[in-house]
């Protein structure tokens, strides 16, 4: 998850659509309004976002772009995760620092 001063607090809206689940209000989910994919979502109540790294737009040899801008400090909600991720990040079932820690961050060299 990127660090929140790395992130606008307001998506361009003229890319991103939003849209708050009723039963959830306080969470926002934001899609991009030329392919439909959701990319992130906003929960005010824990004041964090999650960017959902696997749904964003990627090059020609499959990484992601603008990595250095999105690259993640930790894996959330890993417990559900749709793919093991063999890094140094630390690995959360809900949120970082707020919830179960699945795998501490590791340090050393890449
Ligand atoms: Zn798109």
């Amino acid at each position: 998850m990127p660090k929140a001063d790395r992130v606008s607090q307001r998506p361009k809206e003229h890319v991103l659509d939003a849209f708050s689940p009723p039963e959830k209000p306080w969470k926002t989910r934001f899609r991009c309004k030329l392919c439909g994919v959701c990319v992130a979502s906003r929960n005010v109540k824990a004041t964090k976002w999650s960017i959902w790294g696997a749904q964003l737009e990627r090059d020609g040899d499959g990484k992601l772009k603008r990595w250095d801008a999105l690259k993640p400090t930790a894996h959330i909600f890993y417990g559900t995760r749709m793919l093991d991720v063999d890094d140094k990040l630390g690995k959360w079932s809900g949120y970082e620092n707020a919830s179960q820690c699945l795998a501490r961050p590791r340090s050393g060299p890449d």
